[in-house]
């Protein structure tokens, strides 16, 4: 049983990936890079059949020439689509590290001055809980005020709905 679910984990994982317009393009510039080889190799077959240097030129010319582009154009999208994949990794790590932040940031006026304890909500980085949620039981929870959660642009949950307590 847990084999069979493990597999099928594995396939889902599997077709995600393929789903990723990432891989989608890497494979389909790799397509281009390589059928630009294919055009090289012909036209170099079709070359060396002769020695006859005008029968030569329409293979280098047709063959050659388009093979060349096609693999400089593959490979230059290949690196365009790989500078582009690791340029919006850096932006998701800043992203996060601007969250982590803004909660320490705002952590001090929480914990200090509890208010009211009504006023102190469970917050994740998308979404805050009242405390008895069942959502709010999650490990990597924090204790903060209402109003900070706010100011951190955290939305209400939609169980608990603890804006309106
Ligand atoms: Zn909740």
């Amino acid at each position: 049983m847990t084999f069979l679910r493990r597999c099928a984990g594995f396939l889902l994982a599997l077709s995600e990936w393929f789903r990723d317009p990432y891989i989608g393009g890497l494979s389909m510039f790799a397509t281009l890079t390589l059928g630009g080889c294919v055009a090289i190799a012909m036209a170099w077959r079709g070359a060396a059949r002769t020695v006859d240097v005008p029968l030569q030129t329409p293979w280098v010319m047709s063959g050659g020439l388009t093979g060349v582009a096609l693999v400089g154009v593959g490979l230059s999208l290949f690196a365009a689509q790989v500078r582009r994949k690791q340029a919006a990794r850096r932006r998701r790590t800043l992203d996060s590290m601007l969250d982590q932040a803004l909660v320490v940031l705002a952590a001090p006026s929480l914990s200090a001055d509890a208010e009211s304890d009504s006023a102190m909500v469970i917050a994740g980085a998308g979404v805050y809980h009242s405390r008895d949620c069942r959502y709010a039981q999650r490990r990597g929870l924090k204790r903060m005020k209402r109003s900070s959660a706010r100011v951190l642009k955290i939305r209400p949950c939609k169980v608990c709905r603890p804006s309106q307590r």
